[in-house]
């Protein structure tokens, strides 16, 4: 009995660890929803979202986010959509990721962040939001199934329009849980690393945001509040990419500038 429970510490807590690093790689979690409904999904957020933010018509910056993004899906586990990046016209600090692998930028955002690494950083985090596929999970957990389907098959417009305000565009109210955020970061990281983006930018946007004004006031409180960044999980972070090794990262910021000029 002694021995058992002498062997019963140091046992779980290999289990723990083994499937804390199982979760953190896993991307295809339970999710009732297939990838055609996201998809589907997807196209009618984006479709409301855009009668609430106005996305930026300028071809050079599309033509740019475009370019980062696409960087990026190069280092990510696995493509299942067709990614769509957006910058739209707010003020206010913030990106967000809506189901089926479409990425909004706000214009606060590009402002906000001092060169290409930091905006690939933010970029990289939301596109693992929508690798692991968590808007669709998240959503089907908070509201069902069944009502999830029906907004895939346009049977509650209503609904719909009210949802993608407020979970993802306008209101930016959804929240996902904690195991999700840091598996954003978590395959962020990797997919920075593996896209040739130096994954510092990472933490060094997040605690540009901390240091801005703790996360309290109205122009960053939006990216705070769908994603909470203390200090634990900027020190996660670190820790991960503290164990990569060295290698050469993109540090070419002529293209950066310019469009963050354009933005003026
Ligand atoms: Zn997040």
């Amino acid at each position: 009995m002694k021995l058992a429970k002498w062997l019963l510490g140091p046992l779980a807590a290999l289990g723990i660890l083994a499937g804390c690093a199982t979760s953190m790689t896993d991307i295809k979690g339970f999710n009732m929803i297939s990838i055609e409904q996201e998809k589907e999904l997807g196209n009618k957020f984006a479709v409301e979202i855009e009668k609430q933010q106005q996305p930026v018509n300028d071809p050079e910056v599309q033509r740019y986010v475009d370019k980062v993004g696409k960087r990026l899906l190069s280092g990510a586990r696995a493509v299942e959509f067709d990614y769509v990046f957006k910058v739209v016209k707010d003020d206010s600090v913030n990106a967000f990721a809506i189901p089926g692998g479409r990425v909004y930028v706000h214009t606060g955002l590009l402002k906000a962040a001092d060169n290409e690494t930091e905006l690939a950083g933010v970029l990289a985090h939301e596109i693992n939001h929508a690798v692991a596929r968590h808007g669709t999970r998240q959503m089907t957990q908070e509201y069902g199934y069944s009502l999830v389907l029906s907004l895939v098959l346009g049977d509650n417009p209503n609904m719909l329009a009210q949802l993608a305000g407020q979970l993802f565009g306008k209101a930016g109210m959804m929240s996902y849980s904690r195991e999700y955020e840091n598996q954003a970061d978590f395959l962020g990281v990797e997919t920075m690393y593996k896209a040739g983006y130096n994954p510092n930018g990472l933490t060094s946007f997040f605690q540009k945001l901390n240091a801005m004004d703790g996360g309290t006031q109205s122009n960053v409180a939006r990216f705070f509040s769908t994603h909470p960044l203390t200090s634990e999980r900027i020190q996660r972070v670190q820790a991960e990419i503290a164990k990569l090794p060295p290698q050469r990262y993109l540090t070419d910021e002529t293209e950066f500038k310019k469009i963050k000029g354009r933005l003026k």
